[in-house]
């Protein structure tokens, strides 16, 4: 008997339940075994489309989320000073009563007095809906924590994005090219498609400052300096250009390449594409001599050289813009080498690698297809280089432009879409220019009231900012303000200091769910647990009131007023819908919920549950009937219920009476039921003749106005050069009606260039690099997703404590050695750590696992638990601001998106004594009633159950 036969002889359950994985951000379909109420077991489900039946150690351990005595049991009010840890248990009544009360109060007078923010919440079509109807701007999710300059650049560009908006064509591609991704995110399905690559004998190049997990496995390791990716972009487009390997059929077709930018130096319309009367972008016909719609099925543009309008105004090709940039010497390997620590002749070999894979090994797939101009093709021609980016790209304050840098070099080759090449997840690719704009300005915002559209969207141009008249920021956060103009996801990082300080202005609660501010994911923790408890000369705290959510006794409940237990991912009804961040896949759109397979044994409630509830409570138009009512029974209720647009609800699969629609439909009361006799997901594969070439496939972009992804079936140019970011920079040369406030208008003017530029980064270039000489940079570990991992008995056992790894020579240069103590300094605190000597990483560069580290007594750790004493974080080093210089101080962001630049630290090492004081430490936090004693030991049968 085989060890399958024999497994399957003997099932470790009686009974198994099919739901979604919320151990990280992947969402894989699970296989929960289940026995005398408890789990026995978890497995991949090998017919989900995201991780075709691969686990991962996160996964298999959810079983022990079940068993954590971390978890929130009742909801507590705080009856001690804020971060004492001390509450009484309430009732749920009690909890909501209250909760309405201070929410309900806030909304008669001055709805942006609440600030809403998640963290690494999977139900934002849930949750950016709710503040919506409850009227107020000011919320977000964690991303602009995370990698909004990674989806901003995307979606400015290309109409979809890495990550969650694309993939690699893992089966195609003959090159991969990663930049910056560490192993906590797109998790099993990379490890999925780097496995297909290796089979294959694939070449995958990894450029990242550190040599882990996915760089361990690359067959080239580029330790690129932190913060230089763009540098080293620029590079590789200098050599395609000066080698003339780039694909001009493909840019003359789907990008904007041809299209004409008006010079008119110091004029209004300068840098902006020429357009006919109805706005139509122009080209310049070589047959016609003269200017035409530049999508017009049969014009042969000219890419190159300045041309004279019939007004006698002077333009130029976008191509030939981007060859100027580029082909400066100043970007040849040569010249930027050194400061990216990458030899010239690497770089020169890696674009010759790229060429080579993109033109002589073409893809020629026989899959007729129609483009949107209406011309037939025989075949899909693809060029099979693939690229992925993440944070390590993203979280530079020159990461927007960075990512961009590498789509323009995916688009030089023609290498969007195709076959071997990046392609979308379904739904996308989206227009820029159909995306909805942020709500918030002054008319949008009323008291009582909900606000007219969504808090997040995407702006255009300056009009587009909400902001007052003199530019002072509408939102707390500062998104969408000359500070942060394309802050798609918010700052969610200068949430608390902001409303500390009452800049833009004061608000009454912040309302936050699954985010631990209070650690690490705060920079400078110890300043803003120092801000979320500190008092006014009246004695008050300055920010009034504090509600949070979450599962775990983690850092920031002990600094919550009121305390909203929720439940854990296996014990609730959720949703992973299109109308939010889909797990749909390149060859089709895909959906999935989550089923309670268990029963809480607490008093504790779903949070999506809670908010329909208070939402009810609050009478928010969209929660009550007509007579007032709670029109959602509960989440689940709404999930089925609730349509966004007529026909379009959170759920895509088996829509209408009787599940007989895809996408568009009447709500089914049988759909939940229907997904989970499917495995708890749905999918939809496209036919062949729709999977590649989606921005101009006639075929895929009318099926997609059929699925409502999209509203009408015209091509998603591809944009080399960005005229919404000129729009910004001519606002910030002082022309148009809306201007940025004098202190932000260089500011606006440096950044916003619509072609992507590279600078140091910003607090590198705002410090003295002799005396900070090393970069800092943090990664989570495989087996951990934030700190969730840190009250989960089988991963703490991967993962309790970490180090400070430094390269060999720089430590030995120093006089170190491994496990020596050392301070961390920065220009804004120091952090007391040990070391571990290393090879790969880049010698200038320091790093270490983030989030391992927990403050004692948080998690209900026992209070010599090794992640309160042996682990450390290095978030206190870590400055929310920008050294001081430039007044006020900025965020330490990017400057386009606010991003939040945490790898942008530098630090220097110094030695210490093992019993020196460590400045960053906080005292231990107490324990709130109610939680379940701490096991000495897991208790075998706890273990099995
Ligand atoms: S990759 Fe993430 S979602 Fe998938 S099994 Fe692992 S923890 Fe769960």
């Amino acid at each position: 008997m085989s060890k399958v036969e024999a497994a399957a002889a003997h099932p470790p359950g009686d009974r198994v339940a099919y739901t979604t994985c919320y151990m990280c951000a992947c969402r894989c379909g699970i296989k929960v075994h289940l026995k005398d109420g408890g789990v026995r077991y978890i497995e991949g489900n090998r017919d989900h489309p995201v991780n075709r039946g691969v686990m991962c150690a996160k996964g298999a351990a959810g079983i022990m989320q079940q068993h954590s005595p971390a978890r929130l049991m009742k909801p507590l009010l705080r009856v001690g000073p804020r971060g004492s840890g001390e509450f009484r248990e309430i009732e749920w009544d009690e909890a909501l009563a209250l909760a309405t009360d201070w929410l309900g109060a806030i909304r008669k007078s001055d709805p942006r007095k609440l600030a809403f923010f998640t963290g690494r919440d999977q139900s934002q079509a849930l949750t950016g809906w709710w503040a919506s109807q409850f009227g107020t701007p000011n919320y977000a999710a964690h991303g602009g924590f995370c990698s909004v300059n990674m989806a901003a650049a995307g979606l400015y560009s290309v109409g979809g994005s890495f990550w969650e908006f694309g993939e690699p064509d893992w089966e195609r591609t003959r090159y991969f090219l990663l930049f910056g991704v560490a192993e906590d995110h797109d998790s099993n399905p990379i490890k999925i498609g780097l496995a297909k690559l290796r089979r294959r004998g694939v070449k995958i190049v990894s450029v990242n400052p550190v040599r882990t997990g996915y760089s361990a496995i690359a067959d080239e390791w580029l330790g690129i300096r932190p913060g230089t990716d763009g540098l080293l972009v620029f590079a590789l487009i200098h050599e395609l250009l000066r080698l003339e390997r780039i694909d001009v059929a493909f840019i003359a077709r789907y990008t904007d390449a041809s299209w004409l930018v008006i010079r008119n130096p110091g004029q209004a319309d300068d840098g902006l594409f020429a357009r006919d009367a109805e706005g139509h972008a122009l080209a310049w016909d070589t047959r016609r001599d003269a200017p035409v719609d530049a999508q017009a099925a049969d014009v042969v543009p000219r890419l190159a050289g300045e041309v004279v309008l019939p007004d006698g105004r002077r333009a130029v090709p976008v191509l030939h813009l981007l060859a100027e940039r580029y082909l400066d010497a100043q970007y040849a390997p040569d010249a930027v080498a050194e400061r990216c620590g990458i030899a010239a002749e690497t770089i020169r070999r890696i674009a010759r690698e790229l060429a080579t894979a993109a033109f002589e090994q073409e893809i020629a797939l026989d899959v007729p297809w129609t483009d949107s101009a209406g011309r037939r093709h025989t075949k899909m021609i693809g060029r099979p280089v693939s690229m992925h980016a993440m944070r390590g790209i993203s979280a530079h304050s020159n990461g927007f432009h960075a990512c961009r840098a590498i789509h323009v070099l995916q688009m030089l080759l023609g290498a969007i879409d195709t076959p071997g090449a990046w392609r979308y997840k379904s739904p996308y690719p989206r227009p820029l220019t159909a995306a909805q704009k942020p709500a918030g300005h002054a008319h949008q915002v009323t008291p009582g009231q909900p606000l007219s559209g969504p808090p997040l969207g995407f702006p255009l141009a300056p009009e587009d900012l909400l902001v007052e008249r003199d530019g002072t920021p509408r939102r707390l956060d500062k998104a969408f303000s000359w500070e942060a103009p394309l802050a798609l996801h918010g700052l969610m990082h200068m949430v608390i200091r902001n409303a500390w300080a009452g800049d833009p202005y004061p608000i009454d609660t912040l309302f936050l769910y699954m985010a631990n501010m209070a650690w690490n994911s705060a920079m400078n923790t110890a300043e803003t647990t120092r801000m979320l408890t500190d008092k006014g000369a009246d004695g008050a705290y300055k920010i009034p009131r504090i509600i949070y959510s979450d599962a775990f006794y983690s850092e920031m409940v002990a600094y919550a007023d009121l305390v909203l237990p929720d439940t854990t991912y296996l014990e609730r009804w959720d949703c992973i819908s299109l109308l939010d961040r889909p797990i749909g896949h390149a060859e089709g759109p895909a959906d999935a919920i989550r089923q309670p397979v268990l029963k809480p044994d607490r008093d504790v409630r779903p949070f999506q549950d809670v908010l329909i509830d208070l939402g009810a409570r609050l009478g928010l138009p969209a929660l009550v009937t007509a007579g007032g009512k709670p029109r959602y029974r509960d989440y689940a209720d709404y999930i089925v219920r609730h349509e966004r647009k007529p026909g379009i609800g959170p759920l895509a699969g088996w829509r209408g009476a009787q599940g007989e629609h895809v996408a568009v439909g009447a709500p089914n009361p049988q759909q939940l039921e229907r997904y989970v006799a499917n495995g708890c997901f749905w999918t939809h594969r496209l036919p062949a003749e729709q999977l590649y070439y989606k921005f101009a496939n006639r075929a895929y972009l009318e099926g997609a106005v059929q699925m409502g992804f999209i509203e009408r079936a015209r091509p998603i140019v591809l944009h080399l050069y960005s005229e919404e970011l000129q729009n910004f920079r001519l606002a910030g040369l002082g022309h148009g009606s809306v201007q940025p406030p004098e202190h932000l208008r260089r500011r606006i003017a440096t950044y916003f260039d619509p072609l992507p530029i590279w600078y140091v980064p910003l607090e590198e270039a705002a410090i003295d690099r002799d005396a900070f000489s090393l970069h800092a940079v943090t990664q989570r570990p495989m087996p951990m997703y934030h700190s969730w991992g840190s009250q989960n008995a089988w991963l703490r056992q991967i993962y309790n404590q970490n180090r400070l790894y430094v390269h060999r020579r720089t430590a030995e240069a120093l006089g170190l050695g491994d496990d020596d103590w050392v301070h961390v300094v920065s220009a804004h605190h120091r952090v007391k750590c040990r070391i571990r000597l290393v090879d790969g990483v880049n010698p200038d560069t320091v790093w270490t696992w983030n989030a391992v580290a927990k403050r004692a007594g948080a998690w209900n750790l026992a209070p010599d638990a090794a992640e309160a004493t042996r682990a450390f974080l290095l978030n206190p080093a870590i400055s929310d601001l920008l050294p001081p210089g430039d007044e006020p101080r900025h965020a330490n962001a990017d400057p386009v998106t606010g991003q939040a630049a945490w790898y942008d630290l530098r630090v220097r090492i110094e030695p210490a004594e093992a019993d020196a004081a460590d400045s960053a430490a906080l005292p231990p936090l107490r324990v709130p009633p109610g939680l379940a004693p701490r096991p000495p030991r897991l208790p075998r049968r706890e273990a099995r159950r």
